[in-house]
């Protein structure tokens, strides 16, 4: 059974006074573990297809089927529980909180979600480990590389265990050799944790390393190779 599926989504912007349609009949299924890689060129609707997988956005029309939970017709406050819960997003830039070292800023998140401290720590450096970052817990954002930052964010994004991880460009601000480095220790805890994710990327030689790669074109999802 999909971890994710979309069925038959519409969406359109306003633009002036006409409409900007930007997915049409999107239909998608990513399974368990999988890790598939979005490729499309800018303003293609990669970001918007993110945010109406991820409960952030609602479509025009379609379905968004998350665990084999259809949560198109549930009330906000019932899709931004599933959201804490189930999905975790990365963007191009960490977003961490300054004032807080990297391990503070894997449990914060936990210990909202009703964690104590002490197991949000252990679980907190367990992640930090995959993403090769134990020498690293006890740095404040400002201290850290790029490349550690962005590693830091992944961390911080499933310490909630969520099912699907959805990430934007999440390696588009650093270099090549760092963005290879920054994608193994995501597809490292991708396979420790049976996460499944969507990531969204300009990166060919990235993407070519993923296990299925899906573009977007005039609004359809389609499956690349
Ligand atoms: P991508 O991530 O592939 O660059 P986006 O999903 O960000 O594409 O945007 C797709 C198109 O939709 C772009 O033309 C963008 O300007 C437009 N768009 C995105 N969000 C909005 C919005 N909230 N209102 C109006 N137009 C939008
Ligand atoms: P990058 O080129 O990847 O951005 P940096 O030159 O920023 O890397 O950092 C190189 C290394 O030095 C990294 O491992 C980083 O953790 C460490 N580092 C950078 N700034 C500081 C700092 N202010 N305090 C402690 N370590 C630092």
């Amino acid at each position: 059974e999909p971890v994710l599926k979309l069925v038959g989504i519409e969406k359109s912007y306003r633009e002036g006074d006409g409409v900007l349609p930007i997915l049409r009949q999107a239909d998608f299924s990513l399974f368990p573990g999988e890790v598939c890689g979005l490729v499309a060129p800018s303003g293609a609707g990669k970001s918007t297809l993110l945010h109406i997988a991820g409960l952030l956005e609602r479509p025009d029309t379609g379905e968004v089927i998350i665990g084999g939970r259809s949560c198109g017709s549930l009330d906000d406050g019932a899709r931004t529980a599933i959201r804490r819960t189930e999905v975790g997003f990365v963007y191009q830039f960490h977003h961490l909180l300054p004032e807080f070292t990297a391990i503070e800023n894997v449990v914060v998140p936990q210990m909202i979600a009703g964690l104590d401290r002490k197991e949000a720590t252990r679980r907190g450096m367990e992640l930090l480990s995959y993403m090769k970052l134990e020498q690293r817990a006890s740095h404040l954002p400002a201290e850290l590389s790029g490349g550690e930052r962005q590693r830091v964010a992944i961390a911080r994004s499933v310490a909630n265990a969520p099912r699907v991880l959805f990430a934007d460009e999440p390696t588009g601000n650093l270099d090549p050799k760092t963005s290879h480095y920054v994608f193994d220790a995501l597809q490292a805890l991708v396979r420790a944790t049976g996460l499944s994710a969507v990531i969204a990327t300009h990166n060919h030689e990235l993407a070519a390393r993923m296990d299925r790669r899906i573009t977007l074109e005039e609004g359809r999802i389609v499956e690349l190779e």
